[in-house]
């Protein structure tokens, strides 16, 4: 059987789409590149906001027209929050919740797939060259906006020797970079009942450096890098924060902000306020100057009225992040948010959203100027349309370069020479 496999959405989405891929050639079914040569195509779906959605139910029916012969199986949280929908597609055969995602290949195939023998990850084999590890689902928070909580569940984390194992399993494989990723990242292992001492993120992410510290160097690049995805700021602590000590660990922190007015928080259920995200980016700082802080913010939240804009947006200057993710706030149903009083006009979101992307950018241009001179890892990902080499630092800085070097899914120190649009120029010091 000929499958193709994609997803929308988050990095989460994006580990369990490789995962599933890698089940199904275990199985003995071909992963084709392009949905226009399979037989099955599996579409990891998103639902996190009105936009999301939308995209989601597009690409389903681009799939139908690219190739009206192919059966489609849709999972993940669009198919989830509106499953009798999604059934109605043409040329859907399956709509698989989030909660049996990980039975669809025996669905699809009609036989259990010999599940222990899933193929191992290579980079770029199953999609990306950094390897997204899932070691974690769903969450126990309320945040009132959010949709993803109520379609993936109550919060769950992945066993550590199961994780570590996966770990091992991608390094021994040429992972560079491993992603650790999840819903509630920052609550791994708060469900965990049995355990004589706590075990957090913190120590599932020590375990895999201490793994990382053990790969023998390969000629040519560096040792493989950790990095988290998005990490709830409450969930954040000395121990987490001292990761950014480690040689091998990524210094970026992505913490979902969402507004800078205390007021905005409180009606979005957030456990934190502004003074207390600050005094976290200062305690991170004072570890290492240079981390990049990440965010995601929502403007237009019911109720945010003009004087609580501009305080958030004070804020998000004073926080001086790296990089800004802004989302419009968007109505999702199911949500405590939706029946809140004095919602924004659209048009008057739509402006916000400019003001704070704009913010954003500037924001980005100057962290990038501080780097200019610097020699920093950079993990190169692939060649673009221009012939250029592309890839990340550790501080999530996007770098080309020209060179006639192969540096796919290589780690090499790279001078930092100057600006090219929304990324920097980069001089390979040593390849
Ligand atoms: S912490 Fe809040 S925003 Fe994040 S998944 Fe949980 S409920 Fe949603």
């Amino acid at each position: 059987m000929l499958v193709y496999l994609e997803s929308l959405g988050c990095r989460l989405n994006a580990a369990e789409i490789e995962t599933l891929a890698r089940h199904f050639a275990g199985a003995g079914c071909s992963v084709v590149d392009a949905p226009e040569a399979a037989d099955v195509i599996v579409f990891n779906s998103c639902a996190v906001t009105v936009a999301a959605a939308r995209k989601t139910r597009q690409r389903l029916r681009q799939f139908h027209r690219q190739n009206p012969g192919a059966r489609i199986a849709v999972t993940g949280c669009w198919a989830t929050e509106d499953g009798a929908r999604a059934g109605a597609f043409e040329g859907v055969a399956w709509v698989i919740p989030n909660e049996e995602k990980y039975r669809l290949p025996a669905r699809v195939m009609g036989r259990q797939p010999p599940l222990e023998a899933p193929l191992p990850w290579s980079p770029g084999r199953w999609g990306h060259t950094r390897a997204f590890l899932a070691v974690q689902d769903g969450c126990d928070h309320a945040c009132t906006y959010c949709v993803t909580r109520l379609l993936r569940g109550p919060a769950r984390s992945r066993p550590p020797a199961e994780v570590v194992a996966e770990a091992r399993g991608m390094l021994a494989h040429g992972a560079r970079e491993i992603v650790l990723t999840g819903v509630s990242l920052g609550a791994y292992g708060q469900d965990f009942r049995d355990l004589d001492e706590a075990y957090s993120l913190a120590h599932l992410a020590a375990s895999i450096l201490d793994e990382m510290t053990h790969v023998e160097a390969q000629p040519g690049t560096q040792r493989p890098r950790l990095r988290l995805s998005s990490v709830e700021p409450w969930d954040v602590d000395a121990r987490l924060l001292h990761l950014l000590e480690h040689p091998r660990f990524c210094r970026q922190l992505h913490l979902p902000l969402q507004s800078g007015a205390d007021a905005t928080l409180k009606r979005m259920g957030r456990r934190i306020t502004a003074s207390q995200f600050a005094a976290l980016t200062e305690q991170a700082r004072a570890i290492a100057p240079d981390v990049a802080l990440t965010t995601d913010v929502i403007v237009g939240f019911p109720g945010e009225g003009a004087a609580e804009f501009e305080a958030s947006l004070a804020f998000v200057e004073r926080m001086a992040f790296s990089r800004l993710h802004v989302f419009p706030y968007s109505e999702r149903a199911g949500t405590a948010a939706i029946k809140l009083p004095d919602a924004i006009s659209p048009r008057v979101r739509k402006r916000r959203a400019a003001r704070m992307r704009a913010l954003g950018q500037r924001l980005a241009a100057a962290y990038r100027e501080h780097f200019v001179g610097a020699t920093l890892p950079v993990l190169w990902e692939r060649q673009d349309a221009r012939g250029r080499w592309r890839g990340w630092t550790d501080t999530y800085i996007a770098v080309v370069t020209r060179t006639p070097t192969d540096l796919y899914n290589r780690i090499t120190p790279t001078k930092l020479v100057g600006e090219s649009g929304r990324a920097m120029r980069g001089e390979v010091v040593s390849a």
